[in-house]
């Protein structure tokens, strides 16, 4: 058996091809001894994911004229699109065997099916179950993905959800 090597000038640790289970109850026991807590600690790590999607934001008690006032260009009655980003921010102990969170691929994998898939290239106002008899600001739209989301990506804790509107715009949710 291969024993893997500490240099202590570069402070790394050598593991050789084909020993990962000696390797990770040495780095678990080097780590313990000389750097105590590292382990434990926890660490949010983002995945970022885009659609496009029509909606028209309204209230449906207020005048034509209060709506104008009220919501502008977004109140356009024939629609209008944008090109959403949405960071999804999960959080976690670093897990000891691969030294991630999470596989960020495996999360947007969720968010892609839970949220992503339900919204992109639909129309918020018409199309989208979770959002009818909503105001489909981007407020609203990111409180709801929160109710998808938060049990979709469990046994890790979802932390952050901000959802792009424009350049400009942004909303950030965390769960309050
Ligand atoms: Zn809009």
């Amino acid at each position: 058996m291969r024993i893997p090597k500490f240099d202590r000038a570069s402070k790394s640790l050598f593991v050789p091809v084909g020993s990962s289970a000696v390797a990770v109850t040495c780095r678990r026991g080097f780590f313990s001894a000389h750097s105590p807590g590292i382990m434990t600690k926890r660490v949010t790590v983002t995945r970022r994911l885009r659609f496009n999607a029509a909606h028209r934001v309204f209230n449906p008690q207020f005048s034509d004229s209060e709506n104008e006032a009220t919501f502008g260009k977004c109140n356009n009655p024939n629609w209008h699109g944008h090109n959403y980003t949405l960071d999804v921010s999960v959080e976690g102990p670093i897990d000891e065997s691969t030294g991630y969170v999470i596989d960020l691929g495996k999360l947007g994998a969720i968010v892609e099916r839970e949220v992503v898939d339900m919204v992109d290239h639909r129309n918020f106002n018409i199309d989208v179950p979770f959002m009818q008899s909503t105001i489909p600001t981007a407020e609203n739209i990111v409180v709801a993905f929160w109710g998808i989301l938060v049990p979709a990506v469990a046994p890790a804790r979802l932390r952050r959800l901000v959802l792009w509107e424009t350049e400009n715009n942004y909303v950030e949710y965390s769960g309050d």
